[in-house]
């Protein structure tokens, strides 16, 4: 089968299928091959690694990942892909395809079943309508992870790696940071998709932490926290969380803790960075 990853043989097997892209899968296919060499990089694949693919369309990465990794699952929503994929996967037997819903897929369980549990490496293109529901969801049901390298809205990425003070930091920022420490790998235009986004993209490699860089008595509550204080950002702590149904203390309470945190009464969320929010969760759930 020939290399896909050029406009070229790219265009040939979507004729031969008659293949129709579909806008509410996100189906943005890579035709550039420095852009799918700088990912295989940046996610440092190895023959020891077993890596999950999300979303493989044609089979263009795929087939770049099954030559670097020792083998690949690759999960894709799409049933009119599987077909093609049966074709341009065909010379490679270290490569699965699992034609699912990647939200509903059982990740620590598919890990254990072709990994024995072991840390896996996930590398995706990913749709880009369900972006943060992907990454939270593999960072929050505990799938052993090594690092997740994925192409992402540019502005994605910028909020991803974001800290206090910038206008992109926010809760998306606090709880990738939590989880992982972040790289950008490369920026990357619409002219290397077909059919083009509208948008820019990037890749970012997020790699786990092996402890998380804070540590935090009650971690739900750090990021109900977090996410009541991003909700109304312009709001000052204590009246985005002081009566906030979700966290259940008073504006005096949180003034109270923001005071023996020496917090001036009228900060706002964007200022604080995580090991604050750390303290703020243990400071309330220690009580007042
Ligand atoms: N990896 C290919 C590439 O780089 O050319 C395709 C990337 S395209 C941006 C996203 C892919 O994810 C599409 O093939 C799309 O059908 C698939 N997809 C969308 N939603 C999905 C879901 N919920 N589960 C699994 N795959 C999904």
């Amino acid at each position: 089968m020939a290399e896909l990853g050029n406009p070229r043989n790219t265009i040939e097997i979507i004729q031969k299928y008659e293949f129709v892209f579909q806008k509410k899968f996100g189906q943005n296919f890579l035709i550039d091959t420095h852009v799918l060499d700088k990912i295989i990089r940046a996610a440092g694949i190895t023959k020891e690694d077993f890596v999950l693919e999300i979303g493989p369309g044609i089979g263009t990465m795929t087939q770049y990942l099954a030559e670097a990794a020792g083998s690949v699952c690759a999960v894709e929503i799409d049933k009119n892909l599987i077909p093609i994929l049966s074709e341009t996967l065909a010379d490679y037997e270290n490569v699965s395809v699992l034609n699912e819903d990647i939200l509903k897929v059982d990740v620590a369980a598919l890990a254990r079943e072709k990994n024995g549990g072991r840390p896996i490496k996930v590398v995706a293109n990913l749709p880009y309508y369900i972006t943060t529901p992907i990454i939270m969801g593999l960072f929050e049901s505990h799938v052993p992870l090594e690092s997740i390298t994925v192409m992402v809205q540019k502005e994605v990425a910028d909020r991803m790696k974001s800290g206090p003070g910038s206008k992109d930091y926010g809760a998306l920022s606090l709880a990738v940071q939590y989880y992982a420490e972040t790289y950008l790998a490369a920026n990357v235009p619409p002219n290397c998709f077909m059919p083009r986004p509208k948008v820019g993209s990037a890749v970012i490699r997020l790699t786990c932490h092996k402890e998380p860089p804070v540590q935090v008595k009650d971690e739900k509550l750090m990021f109900r926290l977090i996410r009541a204080s991003f909700n109304q950002r312009r709001k000052t702590l204590t009246n985005s969380l002081g009566n906030s149904p979700e966290i259940g203390f008073t504006k005096e309470e949180i003034g109270a803790v923001l005071a023996k945190m020496g917090l001036s009464p009228t900060v706002r969320g964007e200022a604080l960075n995580l090991e604050q929010f750390a303290r703020l969760a243990d400071w309330l759930s220690g009580g007042i």
